[in-house]
């Protein structure tokens, strides 16, 4: 225990030499890691012992590694009370001269001092007394140079040949539910997908198994938040025939850094097409007229064009158009599937009620009221004699035209009004131009992008026979 009668010294990280005693270190917490536990082989008894590790800077120059050791019930309270964000003080602790290349330094975050911390019996921390606030602008400062990040579309390219660690700066796309599995020491594990982009890609997937880093998660807010990552590793997934990054023990996440590659990635990143449709619609409008694309087939060539794009591993130029001569077999205009996409007239993110609840949009903290877009936002489905299209996009625009209907006229149609609309087509043959347009390596989305009834001379000159 402390002995109290001795003064506490307060000294900098950047003041520490191995031969202080009896010291005091204030400073932020900018990441920690999984305690471990493991069998006390000194002990006669079954005993535990626990082992923590965290990072510690009190300067934008000085930050440290900390080891926690001790009786594992009292290493395990001490990561449920601190976490990344946390003011504490460290009483105390051993100072040790950094051994460069030992193994022990292959698991922790890069730091600056040349020592490391540890705890034990005889050390203390706890939560900082005194002014907090001037440590809490640390949290925006990276722990390596920004400018060596990774392009996203650099680890896709080039995922194969990454054997290191490596850094990424990127804007949050989404956030998966987070998810429980049983490791195969029995341990229950914490994990969440975090997706990214960046100017070169518009999806890069982060699996998150560091229950600290999945709390910090709740309040990252896509397009909005910026990460800096380091020390991720890269591999494939068999599952999802992609290159994924996962968390490694050396990672420190900085929210919303410090740093112009920041502020002209956000800007970006402000109205940049990541959501599949955005990405499906921007090529849409690369597409020539529709009336130009005159390469007829069936749903079942279209299904084997898809299923050969699928096998091969690069995703060059795979999107292709086609004209087809099919019935509608589902168009559920009246029912209880989707048919409107509603977002904020300012931020444009999707909103459920009336209002918006993107905490960093201005009508939310400035209380300003601006009209919701619609869009129209729907999947129909097509099927001649070879087979059946499902979930074909139908959207914007295009049904607009097709329906003679603006999204927010349709919006406020009684239902009777829209199963008289949705009867123009149901069951009818229509010509419908489509466009195959994949996003990564997933099934590809198949818009619509004209839609018409047939003429039955045309469909018997035209129709392919398999
Ligand atoms: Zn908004």
């Amino acid at each position: 225990m402390n002995d109290t009668s001795v003064a506490l010294q307060k000294v900098n990280l950047r003041r520490l030499h191995p031969y202080l005693d009896n010291i005091l270190i204030v400073g932020i917490i900018i990441g920690k890691q999984r305690p471990r536990k493991f069998l006390d082989k000194k002990s006669s008894v079954e005993v535990y012992r626990g082992v923590w590790n965290f990072t510690l800077r009190d300067s934008p120059q000085d930050y440290i590694n900390i080891t926690y050791w001790g009786p594992s019930e009292v290493i395990f309270q001490a990561n449920e009370k601190f976490r990344t964000g946390d003011v504490v003080e460290i009483i105390n602790p051993k100072i040790n001269v950094r051994i460069l290349n030992d193994t022990s330094e292959q698991f922790r975050p890069m730091v600056t001092s040349p020592y490391n911390l540890t705890l034990n019996e005889k050390s203390s921390i706890v939560h900082h007394a005194g002014m907090s606030v001037d440590y809490l602008p640390l949290l925006k400062f990276p722990t390596k140079p920004i400018a060596g990040f990774l392009p996203l579309r650099d680890i896709h390219n080039s995922g194969a040949s990454i054997k290191d660690f490596i850094d990424v700066l990127a804007v949050v796309r989404g956030l998966g539910q987070v998810r429980t599995i049983t490791s195969k020491t029995n341990e229950i594990m914490l994990v969440r997908t975090v997706e990214v982009f960046d100017h070169t890609c518009p999806s890069l997937k982060i699996d998150i198994w560091d229950p600290d880093i999945i709390n910090r998660s709740e309040k990252w807010t896509p397009r909005f938040t910026a990460l800096f990552f380091t020390d991720l590793i890269v591999l494939w997934s068999n599952f999802q025939r992609q290159f994924i990054a996962k968390v490694s023990n050396r990672t420190i996440v900085t929210e919303n850094p410090e740093g112009k590659e920041v502020q002209l990635l956000l800007d970006y990143a402000k109205d940049a097409p990541i959501e599949t449709f955005e990405i499906v619609d921007q090529f849409l409008t690369t597409l020539p007229d529709p009336s130009t694309i005159r390469d007829i087939m069936s749903v079942k060539q279209i299904q084997d064009k898809i299923n050969a794009s699928l096998q091969e591993v690069r995703s060059g130029s795979k999107q292709f158009t086609a004209l087809l001569f099919a019935f509608v077999s589902n168009l559920d205009l009246d029912g209880l599937s989707q048919t409107l996409m509603i977002t904020c007239g300012k931020c444009k993110m999707p909103i459920k009620g009336s209002l918006c609840e993107n905490s960093e949009c201005s009508t939310v903290y400035e209380n300003e009221v601006i009209d919701p877009e619609f869009k129209f936002d729907i999947k129909i489905t097509l099927s001649d004699h070879t087979g059946t299209l499902t979930n074909c996009r139908f959207r914007g625009e295009v049904v607009e035209q097709a329906l003679s209907c603006t999204a927010r006229d349709f919006s406020n149609m009684s239902d009777d009004e829209k199963s008289m609309l949705k009867w123009k087509y149901l069951m009818e043959r229509c010509a419908v131009h489509i466009a195959v347009i994949f996003v990564g390596n997933q099934y590809p989305v198949v818009s619509v992008v004209n839609i018409r009834l047939a003429d039955p001379v045309e469909v018997g000159r035209s129709l392919p026979v398999y």
